[in-house]
């Protein structure tokens, strides 16, 4: 019998899952199983905002995608897709293209700008190994710049970050332990530079509790942050941001706009015709598209009500985690002959933000408050936790977080 194709696309946290649990459990003759990625690595996109602010060099988030795939078992495409055609079971890629049985998608995410002006041309995005390393350099070449020019510039030295969502909070975290660092470094007073973090609710990390969203307000601010609470950002230029507070509208000089203020799911999601809300495409319980129950959908790009909240879940490596190990059993339910698939309910653990490498706030099993190095700690933990899956001890041993004191 011919043995079934299964393509994966994307080794992020929902695809290099996939993979590594369907070499675990699919034997030789079971499956082909290739997984496509366009780096020869993996990353931690939840480690992202510290390379990208220099507080972790991006070698510590990769990881050779050789050293947890045993690619005896998974075939290893390194390509780029470039579209995906479901009704004739096939991937088209820079270099070629995958006919499949049974395709997984894990394409993750895209910074979602809507529309604003100037924001695509002019402001960074924390999306991928390349996007941080960008933001490590600018920022360092404006701090090296600024005492080389006869005029002193501010604009160099005003970085305003964009959303106090998780991202946009963890990253000031991290910039605020920085920037003294930098300061010293390039031999610029600390009170030169400012660190603004731009949010349009009335809140920052809308929804999450207020306490924790106060601890870590003071946390910021005390390290010199500012917020603009209630400030839509309106529109990017190569030399200032703009944004409307209580009807008024107001500019800030600075050619530095971090955009970490939402997400969507990858278009080529949406360019396969799936059924699709900004990329994220509505999957059963199985994870399935509409119509399509050869393909399955996992991370950023699958869109999962919570029944409760009447909400769509939150895209989180999380749940794009538990769906892809549920995902690698449901395939191998069907390669043995078992036309009964499990329904994928997410078991959420809680949630937990890093405000730098040495504290964080957070809520976990269901309604217990963490702050400070408690916090911090656990946060670790779950990193580590990661590794631990996908490669093992000695994966923790090389890229895990073990410095619990510092
Ligand atoms: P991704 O992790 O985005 O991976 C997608 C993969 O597909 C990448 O390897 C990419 O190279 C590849 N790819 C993309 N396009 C193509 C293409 N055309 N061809 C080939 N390959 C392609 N969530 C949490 O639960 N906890 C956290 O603490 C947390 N922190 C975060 C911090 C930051 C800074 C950010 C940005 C997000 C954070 N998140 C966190 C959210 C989490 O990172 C995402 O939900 C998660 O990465 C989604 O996983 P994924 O597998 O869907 O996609
Ligand atoms: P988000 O959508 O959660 O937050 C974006 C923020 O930007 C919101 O607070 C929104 O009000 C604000 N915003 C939107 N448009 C704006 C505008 N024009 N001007 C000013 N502010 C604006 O996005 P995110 O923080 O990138 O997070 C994406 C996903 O990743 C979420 O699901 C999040 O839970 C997850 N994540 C989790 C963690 C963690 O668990 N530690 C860390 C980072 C991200």
């Amino acid at each position: 019998m011919k043995k079934p194709n299964i393509v994966i696309l994307g080794a992020g946290y929902g695809g290099i899952m996939t993979a590594v649990k369907l070499q675990k459990s699919l034997g030789a003759n079971d499956a082909n199983v290739t997984l496509v990625n366009k780096h020869n690595y993996h990353y931690q996109t939840t480690w992202l905002h510290e390379n990208a602010a220099g507080t972790l060099h991006h070698d510590r988030t990769r990881i050779q995608i050789k050293d947890v795939v045993n690619t005896s078992k998974v075939n290893f495409v390194q390509d780029t897709v470039t579209e995906i055609k479901p009704d004739e079971k096939k991937v088209y890629l820079e270099n070629g293209d995958l006919s499949y049985d049974y395709l997984v998608i894990g394409l993750g995410f895209e910074a979602a700008t809507f529309g604003i002006p100037g924001l695509e041309e002019h402001a960074y995005m924390i999306n991928n190994i390349n996007s941080a390393r960008l933001i490590r350099q600018h920022i360092e070449y404006n701090f090296a710049k600024y005492n080389n020019e006869a005029e002193r510039n501010q604009e160099r030295l005003n970085i305003v970050v964009g959303g106090a969502g998780f991202t946009g909070i963890e990253f000031v975290g991290e910039l605020a332990n920085r920037v003294p660092e930098l300061c010293k470094e390039y031999d610029v007073p600390r009170e030169n530079v400012r660190i603004i973090n731009v949010e349009a609710a009335p809140t920052a990390l809308p929804g999450f509790d207020p306490a924790l969203v106060e601890y870590a307000m003071n946390s910021l601010e005390a390290r010199g942050v500012e917020f603009k609470i209630g400030a839509m950002i309106k529109e990017v230029t190569p030399h200032k941001l703009v944004f409307e507070k209580d009807e008024q509208r107001e500019e800030i000089p600075t050619n530095t706009v971090v955009w970490a203020a939402g997400v969507r799911g990858n278009s080529l999601v949406e360019k396969a015709g799936f059924e699709s809300n900004r990329g994220r495409t509505p999957v059963s319980d199985e994870l399935r598209p509409n119509g399509y129950d050869d393909v399955f959908i996992v991370g950023d790009c699958a869109l999962i009500m919570n029944e409760e909240s009447g909400r769509p879940y939150p895209p989180t490596a999380q749940i794009a985690i538990q769906q892809a190990e549920h995902t690698a059993a449901n395939l191998k339910r069907l390669i043995n002959g078992d036309g009964h698939l499990e329904p994928f309910t997410p078991d959420l653990k809680g949630t937990v933000a890093s405000l730098g490498h040495d504290d964080a706030i957070g809520v976990v099993f269901d309604d217990k408050k963490l702050f400070g190095w408690s916090a911090s700690a656990m946060k670790k933990v779950i990193d580590n936790r990661y590794l631990l899956k996908l490669g093992g001890l000695p994966l923790v041993l090389k890229k895990g977080k073990l410095n619990f004191f510092h």
